[in-house]
């Protein structure tokens, strides 16, 4: 069956705060491409970059098509907390799939972060990754107890988490809450960096890269997918990967996820930001907001989700969006300089337990895709690149099917 690949859309509106730095290198363009490969990936993101880097590893021919400049889509606009903690705290998401099966997805996050540290410590990518404590502060979602409970179950599952009440979270870091949880490990980063740098070492490996290419079509054949570009040429591969952020193609089942638009501010560079050299913030709260900090002292905050996806009324909303992000900074830390700076909004995805769709598309054996990617968005991206390299290997992952696309055609999606 061919199938049509995503439209063009405005993915961000503003001044993302990356688009602002020098351009980290893009890896050199391949001037002739081969008509087959093993794996084609649609993609140059965050997600298609760690994909393409771990299959390299692997010794397969990889080629990576994107119609923007390698990290110019979604991945240029994220706040880049990479954080093990699901958007859905363990206990809310324990009610709607299982204790077990909710432990087991933030073991993996864990897992997944670690190893996207790990890996890019070693091949020497430099993006100013940084280790974060995170600050989860309670909020309508979750209230003190709530805190607790989340606390003992996380604890249980063999996570680091302390708690910090009211009073030690103003002093020692300058912000206002009732109470929160520390846990350990979370991550900061330049995207555009990242991402970049992931993609470099699978073009040192051998692999093609291309841009702007637009794919137009689709098709999954016994033994190859067949990929028509918009200039008319058409390419093979033995699998393919779709990871094409939030530009959804067509046979990819969205069930359980949808599109919104998020919110994000940089700060002017701060004289002094108390939780600076060791945490994350973020609100157990709906609508959230969360935090960090940059290299340069600036804070980064973002949030406000709504539930928009079209790119007229999100835009409309920026400058609002911006005012209430300036106004809950100033009260939650109100030593800042909460102005913004930097000012952009785009699109974001959400699912109904938080929780990603990841692998073979059903009824495919060789395409594979990626959805989902909310608060986790980065987490996941590794999550997917260490699932497809996978079932690629010919292997099965031990958790691919709660991760899958399957899962959802199954269950009803519960509701938040
Ligand atoms: C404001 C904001 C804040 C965020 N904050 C965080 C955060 O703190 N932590 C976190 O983990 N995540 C965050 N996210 C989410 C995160 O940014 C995304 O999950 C991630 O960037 C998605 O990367 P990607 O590579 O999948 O998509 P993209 O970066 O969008 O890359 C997909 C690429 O596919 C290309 N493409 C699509 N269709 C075609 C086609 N037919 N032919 C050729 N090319 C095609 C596009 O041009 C695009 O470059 C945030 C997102 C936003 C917008």
């Amino acid at each position: 069956m061919v199938e049509r690949m995503s439209r063009l859309r405005g993915l961000h509106t503003g001044t993302p705060f990356w688009s602002s730095l020098s351009s980290p290198p893009l890896p050199r363009a391949t001037q002739r491409l081969r008509d087959a490969y093993d794996v084609i990936v649609l993609g140059a993101g965050i997600s298609g970059s760690l994909v393409a880097e771990s299959l390299t590893d692997d010794g397969h021919s990889v080629l990576v098509l994107d119609r923007r400049r390698p990290a110019r889509g979604s991945t240029t606009a994220s706040t880049a907390l990479l954080q093990h903690e699901l958007d859905q705290p363990l206990v809310r998401l324990t009610k709607q799939v299982g204790e077990l099966e909710a432990i087991t997805a933030y073991r993996r996050s864990k897992l997944a972060l670690h190893a996207l540290h790990e890996r890019a410590t070693r091949l020497g990518i430099r993006a100013d990754l940084a280790v974060r404590d995170a600050l989860y502060l309670a909020g309508d979602v979750l209230d003190e107890g709530g805190l607790e409970r989340e606390r003992a179950l996380r604890s249980r599952a063999g996570f680091e988490v302390t708690t910090i009440d009211r009073k030690t979270l103003r002093a020692s870091y300058g912000l206002n809450g009732a109470a929160a949880l520390r846990s350990f490990g979370d991550l900061v980063a330049n995207p555009v960096a990242l991402s970049r740098g992931f993609l470099r070492t699978a073009v040192a490996r051998g692999a093609h890269v291309a841009w702007p290419v637009t794919v137009v079509e689709r098709a999954e054949r016994r033994d190859h997918v067949a990929l028509l570009l918009e200039d008319g040429r058409r390419l093979h591969a033995r699998h393919v990967v779709l990871a094409t952020g939030y530009e959804l193609a067509e046979g990819v089942p969205t069930r359980g996820h949808h599109i919104l638009s998020t919110f994000a501010i940089a700060t002017h560079v701060q004289r002094r930001v108390p939780w600076t050299t060791e945490c994350l913030v973020w609100e157990a709260s709906d609508p959230y907001l969360y935090v960090r900090t940059t290299p340069d002292g600036r804070v980064l905050c973002g949030g406000g989700d709504e539930e928009i996806a079209t790119e007229e009324a999100r835009d409309a909303l920026l400058a609002d969006k911006t005012r209430w992000l300036e106004s809950r900074l100033a009260r939650l830390a109100p030593g800042l300089d909460a102005r913004a700076a930097f000012a952009w909004c785009g699109f974001f995805g959400a699912s109904a337990d938080g929780l990603p769709s990841l692998g073979l598309l059903p009824g495919h054996r060789r395409t594979h895709g990626l959805l989902g990617y909310g608060g986790n968005g980065i987490t996941f991206s590794m999550l997917a690149a260490q699932l497809i390299r996978t079932t690629i290997a010919g292997g099965e992952d031990p958790d691919a099917a709660l991760f899958g696309f399957g899962r959802r055609a199954l269950r009803p999606s519960p509701r938040r």
